[in-house]
């Protein structure tokens, strides 16, 4: 599951003896070519014209409607992502498509007044040229797409550099889309981190997700660059419950955040905070909840926790909760793939790494707040900023009292995983760089906007 200098491997992390793809590196030379093809082909790509560009995002979404089944079954097989989450991924994707689909029909700028004297103004955003994706494995189809979709609305072209561990997926993926665009729009670099940074150093454009370390060395080295830049990175999400919430629903949603899978999503939970009487309810619901988790083989289509990634993320899982005081899980089950049992620790010390870091695994701490005040300074108390749960029946706080919360999205009675993708996505502080992706804001961020002064003839 690795680029090495020379070589992509990527695995079944249910069955690591089951290799998908073992294929060369192209290296550094290979993104800056893309980028000059993709740079060739995008000035065609925009005249051709908003009915074109709509109809080939179109026939994208009906291609993968068509091939569900398939790329259902490759998401299983290559990222171990549990086939209901996997299906419901691919439906996603169709739909990304089809939303920014209508996208090259809307307006691109407007007409103003002049300030003083005669004449018009005029505003109109143009594409960046060559959009410069870099994506990580846990989203293999919806990631790309809803990064490309709109990229390819705007009128950019586009090279995506996948992550190593799904790149099976990007190929397919691409293949699909390739299929509706003219040849040099859409191009899928394989690689990792030499591929990645060749592609900062050459494209017009870039947006990231993934880690906050490499998102971070991503944005410094495209703002050197002068070109615009997105980054979207790890989470540490906390859900705060009150005493007035319908804790069994809480304890539902907030075990589907630990464990769907396992934990393997920036917006999944990895704190649960307790205000006050809802402690006791809520040790005892969520702990079961956690245990009744269906954990094993991601193509069996009632599985919600499959296996980790890779061997390294399975010790980092571990690791983190070893020591700890466990509610629930802290075990690893058989099998020859790299699972790790949902689990909930609770006591945990100030200053532990599950308080200060990402792990990326099915794993949570419980800890008890006196007041919602206080339960919005413990959330408030990690570097990052994505997403923060709260469950409560009360209006009032849902409107007004979660103010002081330092995260980009706030669901209320809700997981924190799950994002609708015609609304704008991000975080704060090291969880997120840049304008927001996804909705309006994406078309924004793949365009620059021109001002046009029109004087009369024979105005001095
Ligand atoms: P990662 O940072 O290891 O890799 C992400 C991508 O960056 C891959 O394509 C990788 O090959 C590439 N890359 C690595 N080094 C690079 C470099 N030096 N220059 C350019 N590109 C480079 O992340 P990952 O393990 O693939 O994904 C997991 C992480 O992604 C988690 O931290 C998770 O929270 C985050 N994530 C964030 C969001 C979000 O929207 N906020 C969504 C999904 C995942």
């Amino acid at each position: 599951m690795t680029a090495t200098e020379s070589l992509i491997t990527s695995r079944n992390p249910a069955d690591p003896s089951d290799v998908l793809l073992q294929i060369p590196a192209p290296g550094a030379f290979a993104a800056v070519d893309a980028v000059d093809r993709a740079r060739a082909a995008q000035p065609g790509w925009l005249l051709d014209g908003a009915a074109a560009r709509s109809a080939a995002l179109g026939e994208v979404a009906d291609a993968i409607d068509a091939a569900e089944a398939e790329l259902t079954a490759l998401a299983v097989r290559e990222v171990g992502k549990p086939r209901a989450e996997a299906r419901a991924e691919v439906v996603r994707t169709a739909a990304i498509w089809r939303y920014y689909a209508q996208a090259p029909y809307e307006p691109v700028g407007a007409v103003h007044e002049t300030a003083v004297g005669p004449g018009l103004l005029l505003t109109r955003r143009r594409p960046h040229g060559a959009a410069g994706l870099i994506t990580p494995w846990n989203f293999p189809f919806a990631i790309p797409s809803w990064k490309a979709a709109p990229a390819l609305a705007a009128g950019n072209a586009v090279v995506l550099k996948p992550a190593p561990e799904a790149t099976a997926c990007a190929g397919r993926l691409g293949e699909i889309i390739q299929r509706a665009l003219p040849a040099g729009v859409f191009t899928v670099l394989p690689g990792g981190a030499t591929e990645g940074n060749a592609l900062v150093s050459s494209a017009d454009v870039v947006s990231f997700t993934g880690s906050t370390a490499v998102g971070q060395a991503v944005a410094r080295a495209a703002t050197a660059r002068g070109i615009p830049v997105q980054a979207e990175m790890g989470g540490l999400n906390a859900a705060i419950v009150l005493p007035d919430a319908d804790i069994e629903q809480a304890a539902t949603h907030i075990a589907a955040s630990i464990a769907g899978y396992a934990g393997q999503k920036c917006t999944a939970t990895s704190r649960v905070i307790a205000v006050g009487a809802a402690l006791d309810p809520l040790r005892e619901s969520l702990s079961e909840a956690l245990r009744a988790v269906p954990v094993g083989d991601p193509s069996d289509a009632a599985t919600v926790c499959g296996p980790l990634i890779n061997q390294h993320a399975r010790d980092q899982v571990c690791d983190a909760w070893h020591g700890l005081c466990a509610l629930a899980g802290g075990t690893v089950p058989d099998g020859p793939g790299w699972y790790a049992a949902p689990t909930l620790v609770e006591k945990v010390p100030p200053g532990h790494r599950l308080l200060r870091e990402e792990v990326f695994g099915p794993v949570a701490a419980l800890l008890p707040a006196d007041d919602l005040a206080h339960a919005v300074r413990i959330a408030n108390s990690v570097p990052y900023g994505l997403v923060t749960s709260v469950h409560t029946a009360g209006l009032d706080t849902a409107l007004h009292g979660l103010d002081r919360l330092d995260t980009g999205m706030i669901r209320i009675n809700a997981p924190s995983t799950g994002v609708d993708f015609h609304l704008p996505f991000g975080g704060a502080k090291a969880s997120s760089h840049g304008p927001r992706e996804q909705g309006r804001a994406a078309l924004e961020f793949y365009t620059s906007s021109r001002t046009y002064t029109l004087s009369p003839v024979g105005t001095m």
